[in-house]
This record gives C-alpha cells, sequence and structure tokens, in this order.
C-alpha cells in the first residue's frame, strides 16, 4: 500500500481526479489516499503561493503526489504552483509521453510515438529578471552541469528501460555557445555512455519544424526547460488532443503526476471534460510505485474505451466515435474494460517500467579558474559609441583597458558600424594589456573611477579562463 497526496484542484480538476481514482482503485491500485487543498480558493484566502505549509508537509511525507489542474487567479502577483511545486522539490524531468491513437482520434501523424524528457527547474525559468536601464530589462538563463547531466542521463536511461532505440537533443548552441553549449558538451559526454542508444543533436528551430512536420522520425528528445515546455505542447498537440496527454514530474525524492492541460473553467460542474489527461498521468505514477501490473491494466483498458468509440465531447468525432459520453460514463466505461487490451492500437507492457534508479550527480575535480578581464555595463543615452569609448576610457587603470564595446552583444566600438541600432545598455568590456590574469582589486578601482566620473554602472560580469580556455561570449561582429 502507497500513501500517496492528491490535490483534486480547480474547474474540471474535481470531476476528472474522481474518474481517475475511480478507475485505478478498480483496477486494483494499492494506495491510500490524502488530500490536500492548494489552488484558487488557498490563493484567494491570501496565500499567494496556493498552498499551505500543512500541506507541504503532507506531500513531503508521502512524497507520491496526484495533482489536478488549478486555476491561477490573473494578477496579484500569484505564483505558478506548478513551477514552484517543481523547484522546491528538486523535481528535475519532464516526462511527457505523445502517441497518436489513430484512428480513433483525428490527427496528421497517425504513426507518432515519442517522448519529450524537459529539463525542469532551470534555463529562464529561474526567474531572475532585472530591469537595468529606461530601455532594457533581462532574464538571467542558468544552465548547470548538474542540472544537465541528471536530465541528459535520464532521458537515456528511461530509453533504454522503454526499448526506445534513439535519443534527440534539441539546444541553439550555436548561439548561446555557453549555456546551450554546455547541455549539448554534456549530452555527447552521457551518449558515449550508451553505445546501444542512437544519438543525434538537432538545433532546435530546425529541429522543431522536423518534429512538428515528420513527428514519427523521433523517439526520445531531451532539451532544456523552455524548448521543452513549448514543444512539449506542440508534441501533444499533434498527436490530435492535448486532453489526451498526462505527464510526470520526477525528483530524486519526490514525484508529480498531472494532466498537461489546464482546469478548462468553462467546462467544469457539468460531467463533459474528458479525464484521460490526469489518467495518463496516474498511468505514470503506478509505474513510478512499482504497480507495474496495475498500470498496464488501466492503460490498455482505457485504449480499447477509446477503440470502441466510446468518447467525451472534445474527442467525438461523427463517423468515428460511437458513442458520445459524459466525464462519469467515460470512467465507467474503462473501468467495464478493465481486464481486456486494444485490438488495433498497441497495447502496451509494463513490466519493466519501474522508477529508474539513477546514480547521484558526483561533483568533477575543480578546474584551473582565472580572472582574465571584466565586462562593465553601463546606462548611457548617447548615440555616438566612439563618444562612450572616450569616456569609459577614462576609467583604465596601469593594465586594464577598454577593448571592446558591445550593445545588446553587437560589437560598436572600435570599428562599429553607423547601421547598428543601439539602446541605452552598454556592455564595456576591459582586458589586461600585456597579462592574462587581473586582480579583483583591480574590477573595484574601475567601479570606484566609474562612480568618481558619474557613470552609472549597472552591472559587472568578471571574466573567467578556466584551464586556460575563455568561457563567456565574444562580441557578435569579432
Ligand atoms: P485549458 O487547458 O484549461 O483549456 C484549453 C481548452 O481545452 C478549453 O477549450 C477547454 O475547455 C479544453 N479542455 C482542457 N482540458 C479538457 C478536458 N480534460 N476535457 C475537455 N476539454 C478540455 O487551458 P486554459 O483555458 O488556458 O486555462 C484555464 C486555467 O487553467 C487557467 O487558470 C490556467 O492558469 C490553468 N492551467 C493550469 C494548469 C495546471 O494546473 N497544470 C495547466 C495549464 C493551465
Amino acid at each position: 500500500m502507497t500513501t500517496i497526496t492528491v490535490a483534486k484542484g480547480d474547474g474540471i480538476g474535481p470531476e476528472i481526479m474522481d474518474a481517475t481514482l475511480d478507475i485505478i482503485l478498480a483496477a486494483g491500485a494499492k494506495i491510500k489516499v490524502e488530500e490536500i487543498e492548494v489552488g484558487e480558493k488557498v490563493y484567494l484566502s491570501g496565500n499567494t503561493s496556493g498552498i499551505s505549509s500543512a500541506s507541504w508537509d503532507t506531500i513531503r511525507k508521502n512524497k507520491i503526489f496526484l495533482k489536478a489542474p488549478i486555476t491561477t487567479p490573473q494578477g496579484g502577483g500569484y505564483k505558478s504552483l506548478n513551477v514552484t511545486t517543481r523547484k522546491f522539490l528538486g523535481l528535475y524531468a519532464n516526462v511527457r509521453p505523445c502517441v497518436s491513437l489513430h484512428p480513433f482520434v483525428l490527427t496528421k501523424h497517425p504513426v507518432m510515438d515519442l517522448v519529450i524528457i524537459r529539463e525542469n527547474e532551470e534555463d529562464l525559468y529561474a526567474g531572475i529578471e532585472h530591469q537595468q536601464t529606461d530601455e532594457v530589462v533581462q532574464c538571467l538563463k542558468l544552465i548547470s552541469r548538474p542540472g544537465c547531466e541528471k536530465i541528459i542521463r535520464y532521458a537515456f536511461e528511461y530509453a533504454k528501460q522503454q526499448n526506445r532505440k534513439k535519443v534527440t537533443c534539441f539546444t541553439k548552441d550555436n548561439i548561446m555557445k555557453q549555456t546551450d553549449g554546455l547541455f549539448h558538451q554534456v549530452f555527447n559526454e552521457i551518449a558515449a555512455e550508451y553505445p546501444e542508444i542512437e544519438n543525434e543533436h538537432w538545433i532546435i528551430d530546425i529541429g522543431a519544424a522536423k518534429m512538428a512536420d515528420t513527428p514519427e522520425a523521433f523517439d526520445v528528445i531531451v532539451m532544456p526547460n523552455l524548448y521543452g515546455d513549448i514543444l512539449s505542447d506542440v508534441a501533444a498537440q499533434i498527436t490530435g488532443s492535448v486532453g489526451l496527454a498526462g505527464s510526470a514530474n520526477i525528483g530524486e525524492s519526490c514525484a508529480m503526476f498531472e494532466a498537461i492541460h489546464g482546469s478548462a473553467p468553462r467546462r467544469a460542474g457539468q460531467n463533459l471534460a474528458n479525464p484521460s489527461g490526469l489518467l495518463q498521468g496516474a498511468v505514470m505514477m503506478l509505474n513510478h510505485i512499482g504497480q507495474t501490473d496495475v498500470a498496464e491494466r488501466v492503460h490498455n483498458a482505457w485504449l480499447k474505451t477509446l477503440e470502441d468509440g466510446i468518447h467525451t465531447y472534445d474527442i467525438f468525432k461523427e463517423g468515428t466515435s460511437k458513442q458520445k459520453v459524459g466525464t462519469r460514463e467515460f470512467a465507467q466505461a474503462v473501468i467495464n474494460n478493465l481486464g481486456k487490451t486494444p485490438e488495433i492500437l498497441k497495447p502496451v507492457q509494463y513490466a519493466n517500467s519501474k522508477a529508474l534508479e539513477l546514480p547521484q550527480y558526483k561533483r568533477k575535480q575543480p578546474r584551473v579558474k582565472e580572472l582574465s578581464g571584466v565586462d562593465l555595463f553601463v546606462h548611457w543615452t548617447g548615440t555616438d559609441p566612439n563618444q562612450l569609448a572616450a569616456t569609459i576610457k577614462q576609467l583604465e587603470g596601469e593594465t586594464l583597458k577598454l577593448a571592446m564595446i558591445t550593445n545588446r552583444g553587437i560589437k560598436v566600438w572600435p570599428d562599429g558600424f553607423q547601421e547598428t541600432f543601439c539602446t541605452d545598455h552598454w556592455r564595456c568590456r576591459f582586458l589586461p594589456a600585456g597579462q592574462s590574469v587581473i586582480r579583483k582589486e583591480q574590477i573595484v578601482e574601475l567601479l570606484q573611477n566609474a562612480i568618481t566620473q558619474n557613470i552609472d554602472t549597472i552591472k559587472t560580469e568578471n571574466l573567467y579562463t578556466f584551464d586556460g580556455k575563455a568561457a563567456y561570449s565574444l562580441g557578435q561582429g569579432q
């Protein structure tokens, strides 16, 4: 018996959760349900994160969380509970199988069967944003080696367990050579440990286009957070319905399972909603807790029900569908089909689908890190980079010299183009003349000089080399 935490959520949440629990209990799930309240009511009671500390305790105690969609109230600084839960509980892997159910659910991609594994904790979702000048705001994209290693290893272990043949990596490392470059590099390192699994890398833009056009060319796709967020919705949508997909959020100790759709408030309370997405989440949960036989029974009964043409309104199509049913009737039909397997759709087999056990991340030997310069970012409302350079040059110390000015990453001094559009946000790069390493005190001197000269420095970024290799971007145009 496994105790799981359940949140029935908002909108259609309670109806689809009741249907899901009815089905899995009828299938023999050995679970004890402990219910918590999260979502709209909690938000509106004045709790901006939508969850009480007692509910956190329950989730952390039980470690397994089955969650219905919730409504995040508009405005008012309410935080997304999903993002909060994923980050606080370290749920680093978001797993979304996207399988078409042709000919029972209409799709342009009848043989699609892929799984998107999305990094779930970092990237632009670190949520570190600043406005620095009148015209420019920034969002920090943080990619870490442990983050990359965990998610990429998860993708390969998942492929191995599920007998999948290929893992594809999507990044934009032709542009983001440090962040996406690290993701790609770690992908290559880990792929080498799995010679039995094919691996490939696509630049995200053409990869996304290929996935939307020819999804059958892919098997498992692993990617950083933002790309995964967008492309997992695209992949689910092109199977024929986002309403049918579930997702698992897996961490080292806790895991959360859900439907990928929202709370569909307009459909709430009318016995209309399709419980399939949450049921798919529950199937993943059953596998995760080792009740693979129950997961298999539920999934196959669900496939059989779709094959029987018993469909909720969202997938009902004259000709293909036989009976339009509500949430409760759909659940009953799945229960009636427990023990049966589909005849046209491919039945699932889950004997080997228990939770993956991955090695703990091991920190590598630190590399030789040396300070080799600094980027000084300034707020300046002039337009001529040569004029800025003349001012900034007055900050130079004995050895630290102005080497370059860029605006939004494009080199504008020396030898800039007049045509380059400039904002009020300038990066001034200082490098040492005649030596390769600088002292931190030189940066402090630089900043002190900037204050004296009334230059509005908004931030600095230290330039480092690791094992002698420059680990920062160069200005475009260099
Ligand atoms: P939505 O997914 O709730 O609805 C999109 C469309 O799909 C609607 O037409 C809806 O009626 C339909 N739909 C969705 N699920 C369905 C189902 N199971 N059966 C039948 N039809 C279904 O997206 P939205 O309208 O953008 O968002 C509504 C609310 O849900 C918002 O408050 C949003 O913040 C929240 N939301 C929550 C989650 C979550 O908790 N995981 C995810 C996304 C959105």
